[in-house]
């Protein structure tokens, strides 16, 4: 029996590519209804959304039914590009996003990547302490977001010491900010997100990330940029998962440069191996003397050696 999915039950938003995520067309892309922006950073298994994105002084998306995330877009679209993975923004989103089947959901997890980070935005104020929430959006799961919110703590407080000289102020700022990954301390623990859930059923490595007001909005400024506090939050974010993830968020692409030490390595050891073996043999490499023949298989064998200690080097 074909089951069809009622219409209203598919959530569809028109799907929007943009080769850059630093160009006015991404700004002007932004400010559409109902899109789904899609950048590639890289190859990188990642995928960082922003479902519920309106432009700053938007207050709510889904016709009024919700509030607006304001410019998670600009942290989101930061994080993807640091750990070379995918940005997918849901703009002005008609219904939300994380909550229905459709588009959102076909793009982000349905496309399986092996980790998913989802940003959102919460008001602040006494209600909420923790300027940065980080959830896996199960009780169960609290160690593993505990784990990354220590992580994003630490990076907090390197970069703070690192620009305590030339910004005093928000270095100050980044040192003060509290942190949590706890399921039962946190506010928004991203429970009700289909997004969040059926990551997790399907083995995709999943956090739902909440930053305060602080770090999206300026108080002044352009509409397409977030404040520096949010800049270096979102640095601290991709340094933090990819210590937590190497292997996928450090994973060296297979760009020729990257292999070109591999080839050496595999290639030297093997010629210098031959031309030693040869020599064992009695076999006579074209025109060289045994004795030559013996320093050439030796310089090809330290070389290969070398090259694998470089390749593996690089690799890690
Ligand atoms: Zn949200």
């Amino acid at each position: 029996m074909v089951k069809i999915m009622p219409k209203n039950k598919y959530f569809k938003m028109k799907v929007n590519r943009q080769d850059s995520a630093y160009s006015n067309e991404f700004h002007d892309a932004l400010k559409k209804r109902n899109n789904l922006i899609e950048t590639k950073f890289g190859a990188n298994e990642i995928i960082v959304a922003a479902p519920h994105n309106a432009p700053k002084g938007e207050n709510t998306i889904a016709k009024g039914k919700r509030p607006a995330d304001n410019n998670t877009a600009y942290v989101a679209r930061n994080i993807a590009d640091h750990c070379r993975g995918q940005l997918i923004v849901a703009t002005r989103a008609n219904r939300d996003p994380n909550k229905l089947e459709g588009t959102y959901l076909k793009h982000t997890i349905d496309t399986s990547p092996e980790i998913f980070v989802e940003i959102h935005g919460h008001k602040g104020g006494k209600k909420r302490p923790f300027g940065v929430e980080v959830s896996c959006g199960s009780k169960n799961l609290s160690s593993y977001s505990e784990h990354l919110a220590k992580k994003i703590k630490n990076q907090l407080k390197n970069i703070s010491s690192k620009i305590k000289n030339q910004e005093p102020e928000i270095a100050s700022k980044l040192k003060k900010l509290r942190v949590s990954g706890n399921y039962d301390r946190i506010t928004l623990t991203g429970q009700d997100s289909k997004s969040i859930k059926n990551a997790r059923s399907k083995g995709i490595i999943a956090y739902h990330i909440e930053l305060g007001p602080a770090m999206r909005i300026s108080t002044q400024g352009t509409e397409k940029s977030i404040p520096k506090l949010g800049v270096y939050v979102s640095q601290a974010i991709s340094a933090a998962l990819a210590k937590t993830h190497k292997k996928i968020i450090c994973k060296k692409s297979n760009r020729l440069e990257n292999l070109v030490p591999g080839i050496l390595a595999v290639g030297g050891l093997v010629a210098g191996l031959a031309f030693l073996s040869f020599n064992i043999t009695g076999n006579v490499v074209s025109n060289l003397s045994q004795k030559n023949s013996n320093i050439v298989g030796v310089v090809l064998f330290v070389l290969g050696i070398m090259a694998s200690f470089f390749y593996f080097k690089g690799r890690k």
